[in-house]
């Protein structure tokens, strides 16, 4: 089954402004680097409030809603255009489109091209770019249909994914996973945090300090994410799919290959094998140089039709294996892996 492809040239109509890294072209981009890619591709449709208030409080979607039409700055980075608020419902809605067909079978793996990103909304807050929480939207739809009970979501942004962590902090029906640089906007994801209440051990979050490469992902997804996913066993694998750990990336400091994008998404593809039945969703996050993005893109979408990702090179150094360990000794601890 070919992956499927969801976009829509509206999302194009959020105008950040001259100078913002998170612009249009980055899905112009995109496309152009899949061209000839085996892929399904659908339109996106845009979400509907009770979907968005499954996550964000009524006062806020009422506030957001408000902009629609309008030019405003939200908060010193965040930014809308009067075609921001369609673009902004109708990602949050590709994210629900992606669920939907994977649990009705339409499709076995998907990836949603959005913007804006959706990583940094907090329930209560637009922020970093983001004005609506597109994947916790995804998951709390998903955990409504039949046969979802347990959702994983798998955020390789290079910034923490601090609105997807406050969602579903408290909750034992989502295990979130982030691995991020630190120091790094927005300043959250620490190794301690892993959940409270009945989300207690559903929170794991890998901060990495900055010039890290491909062989400590590699390494952290293999040897810490995989376990964690076993003995979490989720029912459906959701991805925030962020590009800006990407060596060329001038927002962060980290130093991956498009190739160790292919190699992580193997990993996920794996996850959701061997214990979601396949199901698995990409959303798009950051990822702000246009050619490591969008070869990085790429480099997944191949891999979701079923192309072998490149071999593993040389395991992690002494220093790359350090924040390694700090993570795993966390991992080891979270109640499924005892
Ligand atoms: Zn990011």
């Amino acid at each position: 089954m070919k992956p499927l492809i969801i976009g829509d040239p509206a999302m194009l109509a959020h105008e950040t402004g001259d100078g913002h890294p998170e612009r249009p072209d980055r899905l112009r981009a995109i496309e152009a680097a899949l061209a000839g890619a085996d892929v399904e591709r659908v339109g996106a449709k845009p979400a509907d409030r009770a979907a968005i208030e499954r996550i964000h409080p009524k006062s806020y979607v009422d506030a957001v809603l408000a902009l629609a039409g309008q030019s405003a700055l939200i908060e010193h980075d965040t930014v809308v255009s009067p075609g921001s608020i369609d673009a902004a419902l109708l990602a949050a809605g590709s994210g629900i489109q992606a669920v939907d067909a994977l649990i009705a079978g339409r499709a076995r793996r998907a990836f949603a091209m959005v913007r804006p990103p959706g990583h940094h909304a907090e329930p209560q807050r637009a922020m970093g770019f983001c004005l609506f929480s597109n994947v916790a939207i995804a998951a709390a739809h998903a955990l409504e249909q039949p046969g979802i009970e347990r959702v994983m979501i798998i955020d390789w942004d290079v910034h923490h994914g601090n609105g997807t962590q406050e969602a579903f902090y408290r909750r034992g029906d989502v295990f979130f996973f982030s691995v991020h640089q630190s120091p790094n906007y927005p300043g959250t994801g620490p190794l301690h945090e892993t959940g409270s209440g009945a989300g207690a051990g559903c929170t794991l979050n890998a901060p990495l300090p900055p010039g890290l490469g491909d062989a400590t992902y590699a390494a952290l997804f293999a040897d810490i994410l995989r376990p964690a996913a076993a003995a979490y066993a989720p029912d459906l694998v959701l991805v925030s799919a962020g590009f800006d750990a990407h060596r060329r990336d001038p927002l962060a400091h980290m130093q991956l290959t498009e190739e160790c994008f292919a190699t992580l998404c193997a990993e996920v593809v794996a996850i959701a094998e061997e214990h979601a039945d396949g199901r698995l969703g990409l959303l798009l996050e950051g990822g702000y140089d246009l050619v490591g993005l969008s070869r990085s893109v790429r480099a997944c979408v191949d891999v979701l039709g079923g192309a072998t990702p490149p071999a593993r090179g040389p395991g992690p150094d002494a220093r790359e294996a350090a924040p390694l360990s700090a993570v795993k000794a966390v991992a080891a601890g979270l109640p499924g892996m005892r």
